[in-house]
């Protein structure tokens, strides 16, 4: 079986130090957290940063410190979020794809989100492959119910985007399709032949789905983004323990751990 990547996603659009006092949010800290997770064997970063006061945000200016204070830590793959809600205007989301980070998200339709959206109608799905095209960008599909699977072949149909497709299966949000094993087949069955995908799930779910992807031969998000927790009732150190927690697992399962370089190579990164 390929090489198992395992994706750390440090901080996330949400939760703040009220939820968990080591929770990454200054470029400085994310990038100290990224480079431990990195030592502990995640070879890609879901990036997420915030702006002083704390909140989600699209600029480029913050992403590009948090981007060159990784850099100095270690060669994961950069991956940015470019994720939002109807607040916030495509051209905001999308703007710091200029960076040409090696990776970014791109969210294959719009779906709810506890009390607010993942907003991605198709124009903005066309203009975010298009301009991840430009820049040279590997796109990340977001499918968070198996529309989105749907969604993603019509932009190969129109030529927009390349197969293979790389896929990033999220299960148990408030508002996606619910965890379960059942749903995590259902969904890797209606991938398009060839593709590669990783997933990532909520709260307690992450560590037996997680199992789960490492046995189908998919790949592995995990980190304070998905779930702040080691155990039940128990908050994990860092994202580095959860890392660390997935690399054991997989040796176990007798699946090796992809470098970052290794995990170039699966994601077709040029
Ligand atoms: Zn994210």
């Amino acid at each position: 079986m390929e090489k198992l990547i395992i994706t750390v996603a440090p901080t996330g659009k949400k939760a703040t130090k009220k939820h968990h006092p080591r929770l990454p949010m200054t470029p400085a800290e994310i990038a100290d957290e990224v480079g431990l997770a990195c030592q502990a064997g995640a070879s890609v970063v879901h990036l997420h940063v915030r702006d002083e006061q704390g909140h989600d945000s699209h600029a480029p200016e913050i992403f590009k410190e948090a981007i060159e204070l990784i850099r100095q830590r270690c060669d994961i793959i950069i991956q940015i979020s470019t994720s939002g809600g109807i607040r916030e205007t495509m051209e905001e989301r999308l703007a710091p794809l200029a960076l040409q980070p090696e990776m970014a998200t791109l969210i294959a339709g719009t779906v709810n989100f506890q009390d607010e959206v993942f907003y991605s109608p198709k124009p903005y799905m066309e203009l975010a492959a298009r301009k991840m095209r430009e820049y040279g960008v590997q796109p990340e599909l977001d499918a968070m119910e198996l529309g989105a699977i749907t969604n993603a072949q019509a932009l190969v149909e129109q030529g927009i985007l390349s197969t293979p497709l790389h896929f990033n299966l999220l299960f148990g949000l408030p508002g996606s399709i619910p965890a379960s094993p059942k749903n995590v087949l259902t969904m890797v069955e209606a991938l398009p032949a060839g593709s590669t995908w990783q997933l990532s799930a909520a709260g307690v779910w992450e560590l037996p789905l997680a199992t789960l992807a490492i046995l189908l031969g998919g790949h592995v998000r995990v980190g304070f983004e998905d779930n702040l927790y080691y155990r039940r009732g128990a908050k994990a150190d860092s994202n580095a323990q959860l890392v660390e927690r997935i690399v054991r697992l997989s040796r176990e399962l007798e699946r090796e751990v992809a470098t970052p370089t290794e995990a170039r190579k699966i994601l077709r990164i040029r």
